[in-house]
Order: C-alpha cells, then sequence, then structure tokens
C-alpha cells in the first residue's frame, strides 16, 4: 500500500461569552462570540444585537461567563491498494481486490480483519456529528 495521507485529528477552539440563567419561570441563554480574554468583535453587530450586548454587561442577565468550545474533526488515513484503489483507513479495510489493511495501512490477511471497528469519520460527516461532539468536548467553562 502507499499511503496518500496520515489520519488527522484537528481540534478547533472557540469561544464565547455567555450570559444564562432563569426569569422566572423563562429560561435565558445569550451568548457572544470572543476572544479567550472574553472580548467581543462587534464590527458586524447590528444595533439591536450591540444593545443586547450592553445590557448583558450592565449586569441585567448576570456575570458573563467565557465558555470555550471545542470541536474535535477527525479525517481518516487514505492509502493506495496494490490494485490501485484508493481506500479510506477507517480500522481495518478490505479491498474489492480482497487485499485487506489494517488503519496504518499495514497489510493483514482477511482472517486478521476485525470488522467490529466502527468509526467512520471523514471532514463531511465530522461536521455531521458537530452537535454531539460539540456536548461532548464544550466543558471547559470559567469565570469572566
Ligand atoms: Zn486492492
Amino acid at each position: 500500500m502507499t499511503m496518500i495521507s496520515e489520519r488527522i485529528e484537528l481540534d478547533e477552539v472557540y469561544y464565547s461569552l455567555v450570559f444564562a440563567g432563569q426569569n422566572g419561570s423563562q429560561p435565558y441563554e445569550y451568548s457572544f462570540g470572543c476572544d479567550v480574554d472574553g472580548n467581543v468583535d462587534t464590527s458586524n453587530f447590528l444595533p439591536e444585537r450591540l444593545a443586547l450586548l450592553a445590557l448583558c454587561r450592565s449586569g441585567a442577565y448576570g456575570t458573563g461567563v467565557v465558555s470555550r468550545w471545542v470541536t474535535r474533526f477527525i479525517d481518516n488515513a487514505y492509502g493506495t491498494c496494490e490494485c490501485g484503489v484508493t481506500l479510506a483507513l477507517c480500522g481495518d479495510s478490505v479491498c474489492v481486490c480482497g487485499r485487506a489493511y489494517n488503519m496504518w495501512g499495514k497489510q493483514i490477511t482477511i482472517e486478521e480483519v476485525d470488522d467490529d471497528y466502527d468509526q467512520t469519520y471523514t471532514w463531511g460527516t465530522a461536521y455531521a456529528k458537530g452537535g454531539a461532539e460539540y456536548a461532548k468536548y464544550a466543558k471547559v467553562n470559567r469565570k469572566n
């Protein structure tokens, strides 16, 4: 097998300034994209959004918290089989020609193939999984 690319795991980190709480029975949450220090770039804000940010910063909705969000993107390694077919190496892969490879592109026998591995990632599906990944990795909060 000729390797085309290695497996990639990439974390995209971003921050938002979040004002969240409860107003009677009504929960609220206002968030604004910001940098690590909570500085909000308002250059593209419409007047209404600017006013909301000012209201939030006045303390009307409690103390803002800078939340750190991490979205992990994973792409498989890719390789070209001896027969010329390109394979995405997610776990063990069996080519149409019958050759089999592990996720690092090493040729293995058909008997060695472990087909329990069920983790097919591409950039596209990583994006589609964003919702779940979001919740999974969004866990570091700190007080502003
Ligand atoms: Zn092949």
